[in-house]
């Protein structure tokens, strides 16, 4: 049998298991706090762990954590990294600054099974789930080599769920690698930091009440049936009434909102009759709408609208009280941007 991974256990989960395996339950808050706190990966010389529990940890359990086998830097700051896992599959994940933040966009599948028609890692197919120590080590193996490649003191501050896959397609180990993230006694991310971003798989939306409190992006795109299925089939499993039902069961606290992810395409969804229906499908008070213009990607068949027609777009639904923002478009020459992450194949022909 595989040994369990170092990075796939919440704080809880690792006390379990060290109370299974004959070792004390403190221990595990100790070693939370050398991974991710310390960021100390030299597992010997972690002063206050007894022999016993490091060698247990030596011996029994995979310490490894992916790799980074791949880096670029964008002329605004975003660094995308190859990140390679055991079996050699690649994932994609982003960092992305923005004033005080530094975000990183993560990924939860080795490509994605919901086949989105303007999506690049539709395209893929889905190769596999990631572990959630897969979706874990991103975060660790991005901020150690931040640590050893920029500056000692270098943090990541917040998490988005949008990179490869379709996070809640992959639940439990998504769920696993937020309760860690979240975890006060390791890297103690708050409920605001953390955005998980779904295309709209219904089932597990309306199993959000057990999933930890964070933010919520749901990838409309569409405002009319037709259209919707255009560009996401899965709307024809889960249309625009169904996914409406479950999202207003989703538990939100005071003064929080649902992100409404809106890809304008060029004469396709941007039109008058868009607007009113988005106008009509969404609560003022409890909605926000990130416009996120178009990114073409070599042969995607859909094109970007102009910026009159994106700010056109923006002020009509604020002017009806719907908060909107127009989402940057960052790391575009490195093809780091929505909707461009690239297969393997493709990086190595492109980046060769
Ligand atoms: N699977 C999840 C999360 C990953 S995709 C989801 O679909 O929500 C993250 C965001 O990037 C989604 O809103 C997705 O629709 C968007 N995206 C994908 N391809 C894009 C493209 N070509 N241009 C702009 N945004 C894109
Ligand atoms: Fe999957 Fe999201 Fe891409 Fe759709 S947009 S194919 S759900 S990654």
């Amino acid at each position: 049998m595989d040994k369990p991974s170092l990075y796939s256990f919440t704080l809880s989960g690792l006390q379990s298991y060290f109370v299974e395996n004959g070792l004390p339950k403190f221990a595990a808050s100790q070693v939370y706090n050398w991974l991710y706190h310390n960021w100390n990966f030299d597992i010997e010389s972690w002063s206050n762990v007894s022999k016993k529990v490091k060698a247990h940890i030596l011996e029994e359990m995979d310490t490894e954590l992916p790799k980074v086998v791949w880096h670029g830097l964008s002329k605004d700051g975003t660094r995308k990294f190859l990140v390679g896992m055991k079996d050699a599959q690649t994932v994609e994940t982003v960092a992305i600054p923005a004033q005080s933040r530094l975000t990183l966009c993560l990924s939860s599948q080795v490509g994605c099974a919901i086949g989105c028609t303007f999506c690049h890692t539709g395209t893929m197919g889905l190769k596999r789930h990631l572990k959630a120590e897969e979706v874990v080590g991103q975060f660790v193996a991005v901020t150690k080599w931040l640590k050893e490649n920029v500056d000692e003191d270098s943090r990541l501050t917040n998490i988005v769920y949008m990179g490869q896959g379709e996070p809640l397609h992959n639940y439990e180990n998504v769920k696993t690698a937020t309760q860690v993230f979240m975890e006060e006694k390791g890297i103690g991310l708050g409920q605001r930091r953390i955005t998980l971003s779904t295309s709209g798989l219904v089932p597990q939306i309306e199993k959000l009440w057990d999933f930890p409190p964070v933010n919520i992006a749901i990838s409309l795109h569409a405002s009319h049936d037709e259209i919707r299925t255009e560009l996401m089939p899965i709307n024809k499993a889960f249309d625009l009434t169904r996914l409406f039902e479950a999202i207003k069961k989703i538990p939100l606290k005071a003064n929080r909102r649902i992100t409404y992810e809106y890809i304008l395409i060029d004469e396709f969804n941007d039109r008058q009759e868009d607007l009113d229906g988005l106008i009509d499908l969404l609560d003022k008070r409890e909605s926000k709408v990130n416009i996120i213009p178009f990114n073409e990607y070599p042969d995607s068949k859909f094109k970007r609208p102009s910026n009159n027609k994106i700010r056109w777009f923006m002020e009509s639904l604020n002017r009806e009280g719907i908060t909107c923002t127009v989402r940057t478009t960052k790391g575009d020459d490195i093809l780091a941007a929505c909707g461009q992450l690239k297969s393997m194949e493709d990086k190595l022909n492109l980046w060769s």
